[in-house]
């Protein structure tokens, strides 16, 4: 095992989010913003990670890769994971029933299985959430991991299920099962900080990505076989500017002795 594992990982939602995740978000300009993810962000990640030779983990929804298949086949192509993020990128928990959420993710396993010829081990809720029917929906559709939640920072760990949160008695936690979360944390993803809404975005960047530098730095030095997950979107990052401050943040982080690039698919299978 090495010292510390690094997954990048790819949030490909195309136009998905802005027609699903946010209020007023399908205008057209919020829409060509996910374009531009497409058409511009996605090729110059893949030129990005093919010079370092890094593999990286990319979570399509099924609405990406059935709306813009020609992109998502260059990231399989390129040697790449594809795992699911839901076909229509709603929030589980905004779903009204599981029979609308099974079906939905259902739809992605198809799209995914359409696209690469196997069948998604892994799942990334769209949004970073579940619903309460989600942990059981991913045990019943036979996903391995999941890589959304935040029990931990730089360990995988076993999702509970059957935990109650009582607002009148103590939190119980419910029994481990067979689903390996690999911890995501807002503080390793580019939305929150530089998507500009009306509400968030325009972080100091260079400080983002000091910080990026920094919580790997203490994990290196602190979690021997510690995994560092980051997330970033091909329209938030495939910017010009940003694309260079990664391609640094890569090459710093390669240079520590025993250090990995790795999917999140071998995280689990290690775990
Ligand atoms: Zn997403």
């Amino acid at each position: 095992m090495s010292r510390a594992t690094v997954c990048l990982t790819v949030d490909f939602d195309g136009v998905s989010s802005w027609i699903h995740s946010f209020d007023e978000g399908d205008s057209p300009t919020n829409l060509s913003r996910g374009l531009f993810g497409v058409d511009v962000g996605a090729p110059r990640l893949l030129d990005l990670f093919d010079e370092h030779g890094v593999t990286t983990t990319w979570f399509v929804p099924g609405h990406t890769a059935e709306s813009f298949p020609e992109a998502v086949e260059s990231v399989w192509a390129a040697g790449h994971d594809i795992q699911h993020h839901g076909w229509s990128h709603t929030r589980p928990g905004t779903y009204p029933d599981a029979a609308s959420e099974r079906a939905d993710i259902r739809r992605g396993i198809e799209a995914i299985e359409a696209l690469t010829g196997r069948r998604p081990t892994g799942y990334r809720s769209p949004s970073w959430d579940f619903s309460e029917h989600t942990l059981s929906l991913l045990q019943e559709l036979g996903f391995e991991w999941d890589s959304s939640q935040m029990g931990r920072e730089f360990r995988p760990y076993r999702l509970r299920e059957g935990w109650k949160a009582s607002p009148d008695a103590p939190f119980e936690r419910g029994e481990e099962t067979a689903l390996v979360e690999i911890p995501v944390s807002w503080q390793r993803d580019d939305f929150p900080a530089f998507a500009f809404d009306r509400r968030r975005g325009f972080a100091d960047e260079r400080a983002v990505f000091d910080m990026w530098l920094a919580q790997f730095e203490w994990m290196y030095r602190n979690v021997d076989g510690g995994v560092y997950v980051l997330t970033v979107h091909p329209q938030i990052m495939g910017y010009s500017h940003r694309l260079e401050r990664l391609e640094s943040l890569i090459e710093t982080v390669a240079e520590y002795p025993d250090t990995e690039f790795v999917t999140l698919d071998s995280v689990s299978d290690r775990f």
